[in-house]
């Protein structure tokens, strides 16, 4: 039996790991995929602290994933579909490929994924023009134009990050204001490549066999075409916390809810990281979640007498 089961290796995950078998505990970090989560999609991660000239995401989670196992944190490659509570007492079960695994303590660090713009041809289209990850295909669009939707910090790195290679980058914004922090906006309008849409949005994605235009309404209800190789989907994020709904307490955009120590509803299931309801979800969050989590597992696991 484990005495903690972390599931997710993102940054929350994979610091909860190297928390969780440093305080002694059978420690076990579940993955389904590729281990880094989000943060291993970032090429250059400037606001971590330590790292003065920043760090790319690829080597930073590389690191951290060494010093978890390095511990003594196991990492295993089973998607996990589902948890059942134990009762007051007992352990919890994970429900994996192979049948259920039992955990006296689980820490949920499923993290979250771009959310989409529920446009007609989008799923069609994605690929051919339409993407959520400005760092993994920006360079597929060197001396190209290309289109940003959002007005976050993901929408404002973006726009920064494909103006390194792009001809020209077309900011779009629901709103005049933008949401990202003050620092990022100054960056992007400062930038003689990024050419700004306000209070328009999405309508239509057209083109052939591959994005070609955008067709934009503005608030007024007027429509405007642009030619645009690429569009990319920055408009926010969906927790990936599906398969919990009923078991655990979420909220309306479906982030785990949960209390000051990272406890769920359930005594010994703990939330970290982006899939819970927090208000900032960058790298150096996710890290303290994972660290708060697993000490507060720990302490949990040590009133329970074990
Ligand atoms: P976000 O902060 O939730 O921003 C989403 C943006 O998309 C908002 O501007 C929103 O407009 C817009 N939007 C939402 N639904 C839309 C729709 N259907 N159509 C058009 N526009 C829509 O999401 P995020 O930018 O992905 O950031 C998520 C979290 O990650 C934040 O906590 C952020 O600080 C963090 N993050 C940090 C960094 C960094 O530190 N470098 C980088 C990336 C992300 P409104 O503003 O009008 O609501």
């Amino acid at each position: 039996m484990l005495d903690m089961a972390i599931i997710g290796s993102g940054v929350a995950g994979l610091t909860a790991g190297l928390y969780g078998a440093r305080a002694g505990l059978e420690t076990v970090i579940f993955e389904q995929l590729l281990p880094g989560g989000q943060a291993a999609t970032i090429m250059h991660l400037e606001n971590y602290p330590g790292f003065v000239n920043g760090v790319d995401g690829v080597s930073i989670m590389n690191d951290m994933m060494e010093q978890a196992t390095n511990a003594g944190a196991g990492l295993r490659y089973d998607g996990i579909q589902g948890l059942q509570p134990g009762a007051a007492g007992q352990p919890h079960l994970l429900l994996g490929p192979e049948g259920p695994i039992e955990a006296r303590s689980i820490i949920i660090a499923t993290g979250a994924n771009p959310r989409k713009l529920g446009l007609p041809r989008e799923e069609e289209l994605t690929g051919r023009g339409v993407c959520y990850c400005a760092s993994c295909d920006g360079a597929l669009f060197r001396n190209k134009v290309v289109a940003v939707n959002g007005g976050g910090d993901t929408a404002l790195t973006d726009a920064l990050v494909l103006a390194n290679y792009a001809k020209e980058v077309l900011l779009i914004h629901r709103r005049e204001e933008f949401r990202g922090s003050p620092l990022l906006q100054k960056r992007v309008r400062e930038n003689e490549k990024i050419k700004l849409f306000l209070s328009r949005t999405v309508q239509e994605l057209r083109g052939e066999n591959r994005l070609e235009q955008l067709l934009l309404k503005k608030t007024d209800g007027s429509t405007e075409l642009i030619e645009s190789d690429a569009l990319f989907v920055a408009v926010g994020i969906q927790p990936n916390t599906e398969a919990f709904r009923g078991i655990l307490e979420l909220d309306e955009m479906g982030c785990i809810r949960t209390q000051r120590d990272l406890s769920t509803n359930i005594p010994g299931i703990y939330a970290a990281g982006d899939c819970r309801d927090t208000l900032l979800r960058q790298v150096v969050t996710g890290a303290a979640d994972g660290a708060l989590a697993a000490t507060m597992a720990a302490a949990y696991l040590l009133s329970q007498g074990k």
